[in-house]
This record gives structure tokens, sequence and C-alpha cells, in this order.
């Protein structure tokens, strides 16, 4: 069910059992734009009926948070451009490659290219390993871009977070509203730990917005003191 956050920005909560991230909605007076493009064709596909059903337009943007395969391996069946970080994009022309047979998905398992955890969401979600299918977002951003959506903006800028190098940050001047995907978790595909340094700088930079509601990837949103009081506790954990 789609969930209203204020006037102009709606979610779809994720779900567990595949991994399926939240999906954000933000709809302007002109056009709209959607952020994270979830881990199948089918998860788009609920999106958007849920969408419909509210008689919100298809998204004319879709903005990816990072290039994990639950927030892209749906980018083939979104509507309209998408976008993502330089770094982002680099990376999905190497996963673009890979193959997807379960011993391909093992062999990458061991060779540390690839994630556990990942490898049995996506076996849960792809009945047929073949229907997975990788693409690059149509642009590729270096640096900070602001959208005009009509009455609301949304402030695109990729930086560097504890959970993968190729973040890329939204935030929404006129509600508030800051989505950092799973920015601030720990980067699974490194030592599954936080980096300090990594860990000091995103929490500089995330306290650099003017924000009261912080939106993530995998849970409700959050209210500026309850991100500010995880990213701390977080980081007390990381300097004993
Ligand atoms: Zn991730
Ligand atoms: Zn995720």
């Amino acid at each position: 069910m789609l969930k209203k956050l204020t006037e102009r920005i709606y979610f779809l909560p994720g779900e567990k059992r595949t991994d399926r991230p939240y999906l954000y909605y933000i709809n302007g007076d002109t056009m709209s734009l959607a952020v994270d493009a979830g881990n199948s064709k089918w998860h788009v596909e609920k999106f958007y009926h849920e969408l419909k059903e509210h008689g919100f337009r298809k998204p004319a943007y879709t903005v990816l948070t990072h290039w994990h395969w639950d927030h892209t391996f749906g980018m083939h069946a979104v509507t309209g451009k998408t976008i993502a970080s330089v770094l982002t994009n680099q990376k999905l022309r190497e996963v673009q490659n890979w193959e997807w047979t379960e011993q391909k998905m093992r062999e990458r398992e061991e060779r540390g290219e690839d994630i556990a955890f990942c490898n049995q969401c996506i076996l849960c979600e792809y009945e047929n390993l073949g229907d997975i299918t990788v693409i690059p977002a149509d642009i590729e951003l270096k640096e900070k871009v602001e959208i005009n959506l009509g009455g609301i903006h949304c402030v695109l800028e990729p930086h560097d977070s504890t959970h993968s190098r190729d973040s890329l940050f939204l935030y929404i001047p006129e509600e508030k509203v800051l989505v950092v995907g799973d920015s601030d978790c720990e980067d699974y595909y490194g030592d599954g730990k936080y980096d300090r340094d990594r860990l000091l700088d995103l929490i500089a930079y995330i306290k650099s917005f003017d924000f009261t509601t912080y939106l993530i990837g995998h849970d409700v949103p959050r209210s500026r003191k309850e991100a500010m009081d995880f990213l701390h506790s977080q980081l007390e954990m990381v300097s004993v």
C-alpha cells in the first residue's frame, strides 16, 4: 500500500522477504520523480499499480541511490529517464556482464564480488534467473543538480557513504526531507563494519542539510533527531 508522508511525497514500503527497498514518489505540479527502481520489474509494476490507484502519473525521472541489486534491477521496467551517479553507472556496467546461474552466483560469492544475503534474496525474487536484466542509468551525475518538478525541487548530489562509494543523496528543500537510501548502513561488500573516517564524513555531510524528515532504504521514515542519534551511536561503537 502506498503511504502518504506529505502532500507531495508518498512511498511504497519495502518487503523483507526478497529485500525490496522502500520506493519514494515526489509529486510536482508539472512532473514527478521516483527514488530507486526496485529489485525487479514486478516490484516496479506493483509501485506503478499503486500510483495509478491514487490517480498519480508515472515518474518522469527515477533516481538511483546506489548500485545494489535491490535498488536497480527494476530499472529496465521504469518509465521516463533514470539518473545515477557516475560511480553507480560504472558499477552497473560491470554487473551488466555478470552471468545469472546459481553456479556463477556461488563463484562470485566465493571471490567476494557478491554477498550471500543478496544471492539468497535474488533467488527468492527471481524464480527464473534469466529474467534478470541489468542496465545503466540514462543520465550520469558527477556533481550536484537541481530538478524543478513544479512547486517542489529535488537536489541530487553524489557523495561517499559508509555503505557504498557511489551513494546519491536527494534533498527536498520545500519539505525539509533528506533521502539517503542505505547510506548510513555498513559496507557489506567490504568488511561489514563502519569505517571511522567515512562515518565522520557522512555525519558532517548529513548534518549540513536543513532536514526534519530522513528517508532510508529499508525502514520507516525517521526524524532528524532519530537519524543523528543513530549515526552518533554507531560512531561511539567504532570509537571504542
Ligand atoms: Zn545497499
Ligand atoms: Zn538496499
